[in-house]
């Protein structure tokens, strides 16, 4: 057999069509085959590297890995403060790679708020609490009793009520986060993008942080995207994506199921991430443990595909090349060769 003959016959390895989610009501952050690069001195580095991401509405999500995995990049170009070099990215519809220099400002100003890892980044150290979260009210045109009333009732709702006439330096770490949550949901963004807001803080009071960026979550509806590299704190959240070298790799979703006593438990499962084209990533310790590389058999059973080693024997003791999705024959039937 040729290989003309295999390119013709075998699985179509072709592109996806384009995915219309983007346009989906319930979806809030999409991005598609997003790549970043930045250039210095001549050298290119791929900061993003196809990177597919869907998030709906009202989702709370923690984003995980390594220092230099693209964590920041992401966030940036989703904040609309930094312009992808290719591929989509889409946050409430607005299309973050055509927008124009006034759209982005309004993007920033409207839909958007942005929580920074260092403290004196997001609050104003010569305000009070209940000053710096009524900025952005007052730069909004909201009345002076109207800010004053959301202003404190956003601090109780982040647990720091009792720091409302306090200026910044009087407070704790943790309580500044706390006070900076309130300033970025000030104007009820859509989004809220957090880059290591805990970056600083120890467990206990990352745990703090968190539990406001839940209550913002409930009470507002926001749709929040949290970096954090404390895999303790990616437990208070549904969801966990784990980027590697630019791209999603693997995601934690968990769940709450209730038996027929009644007791509660916990459940999280772990997936592979899988991009439209079909592309996914084996961890590097199956790889190591079957002596996997290069290439590998795929075969597609009723209910799962297998992944074989190269030059693995399959069950049968015959060659076995790609089934053909839909055949009702045996796997042997539909090898690649002589027929
Ligand atoms: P993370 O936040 O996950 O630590 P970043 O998104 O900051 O990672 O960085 C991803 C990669 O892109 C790194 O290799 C980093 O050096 C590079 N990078 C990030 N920002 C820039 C920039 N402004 N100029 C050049 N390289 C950058
Ligand atoms: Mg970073």
């Amino acid at each position: 057999m040729s290989i003309d003959d295999v390119l013709a016959e075998e699985l179509e390895w072709r592109q996806p069509a384009a995915d219309r989610r983007s346009a989906a009501p319930d979806v809030m952050i999409y991005c598609d085959r997003l790549v970043r690069i930045f250039k210095i001195s001549g050298i290119e580095v791929q900061a993003l590297q196809g990177l597919d991401l869907v998030i709906g509405k009202g989702e709370l999500t923690a984003l995980v890995g390594a220092s230099g995995s693209g964590k920041s990049t992401l966030l940036n170009i989703l904040a609309g403060l930094d312009r992808p070099t290719g591929g989509k990215a889409t946050v409430a519809g607005h299309d973050l790679l055509t927008m124009t220099s006034k759209e982005r400002l309004d993007y920033w100003r409207s839909t958007v708020g942005f929580l920074w890892q260092q403290t004196s980044r997001n609050l104003l150290p010569h305000l009070t609490a209940a000053e710096n979260v009524a900025l952005p009210m007052q730069l909004a045109g909201v009345g002076r009793r109207e800010r004053k009333r959301l202003a404190k009732d956003a601090l109780e709702l982040l647990g720091v009520g009792d720091c409302h006439d306090k200026m910044v330096p009087e407070m704790s770490g943790g309580q500044q986060q706390r006070v900076a949550i309130g300033v970025a949901i000030a104007n009820n963004p859509l989004v809220l993008l957090a880059d290591e807001p805990t970056g600083e803080l120890d467990n206990q009071t990352a745990a703090e942080v968190f539990a406001a960026l839940r209550a913002a979550n409930a009470e507002t509806g926001a749709t929040i995207l949290v970096v954090t590299h404390d895999a303790a704190v990616s437990e208070h959240v549904n969801r966990t994506i784990a980027i590697r070298d630019g791209r999603i790799s693997t995601e934690v979703l968990r769940r709450t199921e209730i038996d027929e006593s009644g007791a509660e438990s916990h459940v999280a499962e772990q997936f592979a991430a899988l991009d439209r084209a079909g592309r996914l990533q084996l961890p590097s310790e199956y790889l190591e443990a079957l002596g996997m590389r290069d290439r590998v058999r795929l075969g597609l059973e009723p209910d799962h595909v297998t992944v074989r080693p190269a030059d693995a024997i399959p069950p049968g003791g015959r060659e076995q090349g790609h089934t053909r999705p839909g055949a009702g024959n045996t796997a042997n039937d539909q090898q690649i060769g002589p027929r």
